[in-house]
């Protein structure tokens, strides 16, 4: 392993931990080698510099556009914003992306950008600009487009990033009727889809909350079913962190934890995350919230007793030197690869469940294709029968009425009568598709005895990538 590619838990994210978890899965397969090499191998990095005027003065971008697997076109994946970015994270995430779009039965091959900026200390209009040259830099190589490659937000980018990926590509490829489906992510005016901006963290609930309704998981790790009163912590309260706390709190979870940058807040009776938000917004920090107890050092949140751990905010969190100070009975992995390959074996010997990062956060990429879907038709969700659906339902609750004698109230006739809209419906197919595939990962892993989650997951993602090799007729 080259030193330059390890970080400062002594390890190389993707050529160890993602490719250790492929060759695990790999071991329940029986195909020539050759078919595993090309399925892990990177397809295409595209490593640009370009320079943009800051401040008056010429500064040189580091940049990645990575395309991890053609199997599936177009390639699909967030781009990141932190001054931590590297070649070897950015083909890392790709790689996550394509195993995590097939698992979800997502027609997309993986992929992942990054731009090597600190967004904290980089102004708006400079951010905008390095926005702009960016999609630039990607439409002349022809890395972007809605049959090639949809970047989406992730760490440090947002709806914001995406309008300037939006409107850089439309003015550079005028007369393109489906140009809105080069990027997805974007606010809902922008051609954005209805709960996109939460899809992963509600992604993460749906997929935690499935697991806890298990009696059978639940008691093998000594806990009631259900997440009602469950002792939660979250690391990060990005996009992915704060929405999985909104969730898990509306549904009567104790939040006893959550870590930012600065530090991480206690309370063991729960934190009402509304109200850390507002403090956090009033004062630029959640430490000093009057409800809890200060943590200075933030990673010492991710140590304390808990029945569900969940970090949301970077990779390699967990290590072998944290790992077996962990107190979960459950780790959510919300944020991509949180825990590394050490780090996974000692919590395995300890008991701990690891939901994985490939399964549970791939709620933002599954409503990142109903957006694209939704650019595509040129149509809501739900804008052609919602009215239709509406009718149906009056006519159908008259003649109930009319068989039955009785009338409802006009309360329960309004539930009745409703016709679904983008949001439910985004929602009602976000919730299909986390719990679906979580018992079919759950399935093939009592089916063949397999330990944990992790290696199942890739399996099922492996197995589907060499399905649609097959078919595609590349192999014999
Ligand atoms: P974000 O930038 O919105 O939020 C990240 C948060 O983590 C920020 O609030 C930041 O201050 C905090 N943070 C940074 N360092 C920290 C530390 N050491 N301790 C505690 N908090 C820290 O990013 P996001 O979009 O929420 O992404 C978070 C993770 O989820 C990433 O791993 C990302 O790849 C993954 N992810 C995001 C999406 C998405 O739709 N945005 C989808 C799938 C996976």
């Amino acid at each position: 392993m080259s030193k330059k590619n390890q970080n400062n838990t002594g390890c190389n994210f993707f050529n160890y931990s993602i490719e250790k978890n492929f060759n695990k899965a790999a071991k329940f397969i029986s195909v020539d080698n050759g078919i595993l090499d090309q399925i892990k191998e990177c397809n295409s990095v595209y490593r640009m510099h370009f320079p943009v005027k800051i401040d008056k003065k010429i500064k040189i971008i580091k940049a990645y556009r990575v395309q991890h697997s053609h199997h599936k076109l177009p390639c699909k994946g967030g781009i990141r914003y932190s001054s931590k970015v590297n070649q070897d994270e950015i083909i890392a995430l790709a790689a996550l992306m394509t195993y995590k779009c097939a698992i979800m039965d997502v027609p997309f091959g993986g992929a992942k950008g990054g731009i090597k900026i600190d967004p904290q200390s980089t102004s708006k209009e400079n951010i905008e600009k390095i926005t702009r040259r960016y999609t630039y830099e990607l439409i002349k190589k022809n890395f972007i487009g809605p049959g090639i490659d949809v970047p989406a937000p992730d760490y440090g980018t947002g709806e914001k990033e995406m309008s300037w990926i939006l409107d850089t590509f439309t003015s550079l490829r005028p007369g393109d009727i489906n140009a809105l489906a080069c990027v997805t992510g974007k606010p809902i005016s922008q051609g954005g889809v209805r709960g996109r901006k939460e899809a992963t963290g509600l992604g993460v609930f749906y997929g935690i909350k499935e697991f806890c309704s298990i009696k059978e998981e639940m008691s093998s790790i000594g806990l009631d079913v259900g997440i009602s009163g469950k002792r939660i912590i979250i690391q990060g309260l990005g996009n992915v962190g704060y929405h999985t706390a909104n969730f898990f709190y509306k549904s009567d979870a104790k939040i006893i934890a959550l870590a930012e940058r600065e530090g991480a807040i206690y309370n063991k009776n729960g934190l009402n995350v509304s109200k850390v938000i507002s403090h956090l917004k009033n004062t630029g920090s959640i430490l000093n919230f009057p409800d809890a107890v200060n943590i200075e050092k933030t990673e010492k949140a991710l140590e304390i007793e808990c029945d569900i751990l969940i970090p949301a905010a970077l990779e390699n969190v967990i290590h072998k030197y944290n790992a077996h100070k962990i107190n979960a009975k459950i780790i959510g992995e919300a944020a991509n690869g949180p825990i590394t390959h050490e780090a996974d074996s000692i919590l395995e010997k300890k008991g701990i469940v690891i939901i994985p990062d490939i399964y549970l956060n791939a709620g933002g990429v599954t409503v990142s294709y109903f957006e694209w879907l939704k650019n595509l038709s040129h149509v809501r969700y739900g804008r052609v029968e919602k009215k239709f659906s509406e009718n149906m339902n009056g006519e159908l609750l008259n003649i109930i009425e009319t068989i039955c004698k009785k009338t409802i109230s006009e309360k329960e006739k309004k539930i009745i009568l409703r016709g679904a809209n983008e949001i439910d419906l985004v929602r009602s197919g976000l919730e299909d598709t986390m719990v679906s595939c979580f018992h079919k990962i759950r399935n093939l892993k009592k089916s063949l005895n397999i330990q944990n989650f992790r290696t199942t997951s890739f399996l099922l993602a492996i197995n589907k990538i060499i399905d649609s090799y097959e078919k595609l007729g590349i192999f014999p």
